[in-house]
């Protein structure tokens, strides 16, 4: 366990509501640090829609999901936020009124004043492939993320997939290895071209194999892979020895530790929050975005950005108790656009 990081607000995911969320606390001195399971800023709109057009957001005629993550980015940048990413959210403890310890996968703690959910679907979790008894290896042999590549120096290593993830680790990866091979069911990949290509010429240069099949088992003791048995498209197997599995059959969305964080939820789905507040059924612990629910409630961003500015309201009574907030605009008050350095 790391010593705890101290602050007024954790905000639970980076995706827009979460970033948007840090605006509205920052003009009125909250300051946040932000977790998130996934390697990069932006929720769905980096992760599956990076390119999309989205026609919706007000006053933006067009931007992508992408486009719109690098500008709420530079919105926020005056308040230093700090990252916390590929951590999950795990465990959160009421500590104080209101005050809270929370626990990441990784033993991160913090200790803030308050929380503000921007959880989404939940969190991204990588899909496991059907290979029997699988879990077993999961942590020691088999990764479905790489989160330290020197882990992997000197091993040999096995990689399943044709898509971006697959092919950039691929790349990545043989540099270190001792020997590395990637595997996927079919001749077409739906990686980058370019990245295709590299990884060709790598084959033609015999630096890694490319095989054409499917992983029907694993063999091994006490969590360590020795060999995983690969079924080619003809019918045929045959082993490979290796030490590592890394499989990247893309992400699904599941709820994940949420709904053990004490909340009044509906269909074990949503965070239930007043909507003067947009405060959940716990003091102090805020829902926005698409985690939460409400009547009426629209799942879409600019009804995020709605709830981040209520929620900013509520949160400052409580890190700043004995302070009365003044309502002001961005455009004509002077201490908030020192906030945002334009003054
Ligand atoms: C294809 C597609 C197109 C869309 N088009 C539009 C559109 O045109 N207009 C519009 O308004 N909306 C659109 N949406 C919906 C929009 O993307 C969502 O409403 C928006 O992303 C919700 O933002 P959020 O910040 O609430 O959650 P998300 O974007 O889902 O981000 C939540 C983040 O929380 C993280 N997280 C969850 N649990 C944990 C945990 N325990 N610990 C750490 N991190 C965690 C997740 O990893 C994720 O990154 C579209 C959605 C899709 C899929």
């Amino acid at each position: 366990m790391s010593e705890p990081i101290k602050t007024d607000a954790l905000i639970i995911g980076a995706g827009p509501c979460g970033l948007f969320a840090v605006f509205e606390l920052g003009l009125l001195d909250m300051k946040a640090h932000l977790v998130d399971i996934l390697d990069k800023i932006g929720g769905q709109c980096a992760e599956l829609y990076p390119e999309k057009p989205i026609y919706d957001i007000p006053a933006v005629p067009y931007i992508t999901g992408e486009g719109l993550c690098e500008a709420l980015l530079t919105q926020i940048k005056p308040f230093g936020a700090t990252f916390h990413l590929q951590e999950m959210v795990q465990t959160i403890e009421k500590i104080g009124d209101p005050q809270f310890r929370v626990t990441t996968d990784r033993g991160q703690v913090f200790e803030v004043k308050i929380i503000v959910v921007a959880a989404g679907g939940g969190s991204f979790q990588p899909k496991r492939p059907p290979i029997p008894g699988i879990e077993a290896y999961e942590g020691t042999s088999v990764f479905y993320a790489v989160r330290q590549m020197e882990a992997f120096r000197g091993k040999r290593i096995l990689i399943v997939g044709g898509g971006d993830s697959a092919l950039d680790w691929t790349l990545n990866l043989a540099p270190i290895a001792s020997h590395l091979t990637l595997l996927h069911r079919r001749g077409e990949f739906r990686a980058a071209p370019d990245s295709v290509n590299k990884m060709m010429a790598l084959v033609g240069e015999g630096k890694i194999d490319l095989v054409l099949g499917q992983v029907s088992e694993l063999r091994g003791d006490g969590g360590r892979i020795a060999q995983a048995v690969v079924k080619r498209n003809d019918g045929s197997h045959f082993e490979i020895a290796c030490d590592a599995l890394l499989p990247f059959f893309g992400l699904t969305m599941k709820l994940g530790p949420v709904a053990d964080w004490g909340m009044a939820m509906k269909d074990g789905e949503y965070i239930l929050v007043d909507t003067a507040t947009f405060e959940s059924s716990v003091p102090g612990i805020f829902a926005i975005g698409d985690i939460n629910w409400y009547p009426g409630k629209l799942k879409l961003i600019l009804s995020g950005f709605h709830e981040a500015a209520l929620m900013a309201q509520k949160a400052h009574r409580y890190v700043y108790p004995d302070k009365r907030l003044v309502f002001q605009y961005t455009t004509s008050s002077t201490s908030l656009q020192k906030k945002l350095g334009v003054a």
